[in-house]
């Protein structure tokens, strides 16, 4: 007895193996499980999820123009019909397997584009993906001399570069109850936006204008492109502890994160560019050293003005938020890297913490944050206009005034005669209540 006991546990483990071996023939192929689709503004992005990571190769047809994309050794689990084609150059998707263990999808299009593709290898967020990206080509416009003068104006607009973090593919770091840090951030941005295009002298670009991923040398870049005078980063991320809380402002740090929340953000907001696609390699045709030195000595300059903005956002936001820090904190966030723009991002909470994820995810809060981060610049540019623009022409001296309460004033009477409102005397000092007294010293904005 004991003999056939033995025998069938040899057995037992045999006849499971094999029936394993059958069962994985089929459910361990690779496939595709899902396919993710953006538009941005010069491109149309399409992402493949994939079990594994698979060849595959690309080429265009004529008349009609059609993209096809061939992946080895693989198999469709997923459909296209939910995905939004609308203001993109494909009409439809079709798919079929090619010679037994290929796929094939063909990409009808309404018109030629310039494709291009690459993988993405597993992060901690997704699995190995396929990006393809469909490039329009563009439709040459030319500006005219006109064009070009009247948009100059005698004294130009402070130009203030907003960037919304993530976007895309990338949705930033996810709160309790799914709330999308990507989402948060181009709804303050917004919001930043319309306030520096109600503002006399300023005017407010959005780096990212819809849900897609812009790579962070890229972001810079539209910055540099617009002639903004400060980039501002928008993002609202999560932290390891749920209890940390409080908002941000961070200005680059020249030798990398001075702190351990601020070493852990840097990591995560730069490993962004391994999640959206490729990180740009920068090369200049300038002398090496000749270009050192420039570089540094501009970015010195660049780096205190971006510590002073910084401070005056961080004032602004102390008035209405939860600060995590009373100071500007310093690290090496890729975006902050322009060596000649003013760069500043702001944490504007955490949303990993369950009271701040309900704020971030209010619209009136948002308004707020946006108020507050538009004060601090408004303040910093005052007192530091740059030249030829319509706040250096408007600006008292480029300083914003001080008046000192005397014996009857009321606030009223004070925000009457520098023609400002009682609301903005008390935000622009930080006061939570009209009373006032002999003495107190109290900064007027300018206009
Ligand atoms: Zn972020």
């Amino acid at each position: 007895m004991r003999f056939t006991r033995h025998s069938w546990c040899a057995v037992v483990p045999w006849l499971v193996g094999m029936v394993l071996l059958f069962l994985t023939a089929d459910s361990l192929a690779k496939t595709v499980h899902g396919v993710r689709l953006w538009r941005a503004p010069d491109h149309t992005r399409l992402v493949f999820d994939l079990t594994a990571d698979a060849e595959h190769s690309l080429f265009t047809l004529e008349n009609p123009d059609r993209l096809v994309v061939d992946i080895s050794d693989i198999k469709l689990a997923a459909g296209f019909d939910d995905l939004d084609l609308e203001n993109t150059p494909i009409i439809g998707i079709r798919s079929a397997p090619r010679e037994g263990k290929h796929l094939r999808i063909v990409l009808d299009l309404k018109q030629p584009v310039r494709p291009r593709s690459f993988p993405l290898q597993a992060n901690d967020q997704y699995g190995d993906r396929l990006v393809v990206d469909l490039y329009d080509i563009e439709k040459e416009s030319e500006k005219t001399v006109a064009d070009v003068v009247t948009s100059q104006g005698p004294h130009r607009d402070i130009v203030v570069a907003i960037d919304a973090g993530h976007g895309g593919e990338d949705p930033g770091a996810i709160g309790p109850n799914g709330l999308y840090e990507k989402k948060v951030v181009m709804a303050i941005s917004r919001e930043l936006k319309r306030l520096a295009d109600s503002e006399p002298g300023f005017q407010g670009v959005l780096v990212r204008t819809g849900d897609y991923y812009i790579p962070l040398r890229k972001r810079t870049d539209i910055a540099r492109e617009h002639r903004a005078d400060l980039f501002v980063s928008v993002h609202a991320d999560a932290f390891k502890n749920p209890s940390a809380r409080g908002a941000s402002v961070f200005a680059l740090s020249p030798g990398g994160a001075t702190s351990e929340t601020a070493r852990y953000l840097a990591e995560r907001e730069n490993s962004a560019d391994l999640v959206g696609g490729v990180g740009s390699v920068r090369l200049s045709d300038k002398d090496k050293i000749l270009a050192g030195v420039l570089l540094d000595l501009s970015m010195t300059a660049t780096l205190s003005s971006s510590l002073e903005v910084g401070k005056e956002v961080l004032d602004e936001m102390g008035g209405m938020a939860r600060l995590h820090k009373r100071h500007v904190e310093q690290a090496g966030f890729l975006v902050l890297k322009s060596p000649d723009i003013p760069s500043i991002l702001v944490e504007t909470g955490f949303i990993s913490n369950p009271t701040e994820a309900r704020q971030l995810a209010d619209s009136s809060y948002q308004r707020q944050l946006a108020d507050a981060i538009f004060t601090g610049i408004k303040r910093y540019f005052y007192s530091k206009p740059p030249l030829g623009t319509w706040v250096a022409a408007n600006s008292v001296d480029g300083a914003e005034r001080v008046y000192v309460i005397a014996r009857g004033d009321t606030l009223s009477g004070i925000a009457a005669r520098h023609n400002v409102s009682v609301e903005t005397l008390l935000r622009h000092n930080s006061l939570s209540s009209t009373n006032i007294r002999v003495g107190q010293r109290l900064r007027i904005p300018p206009i």
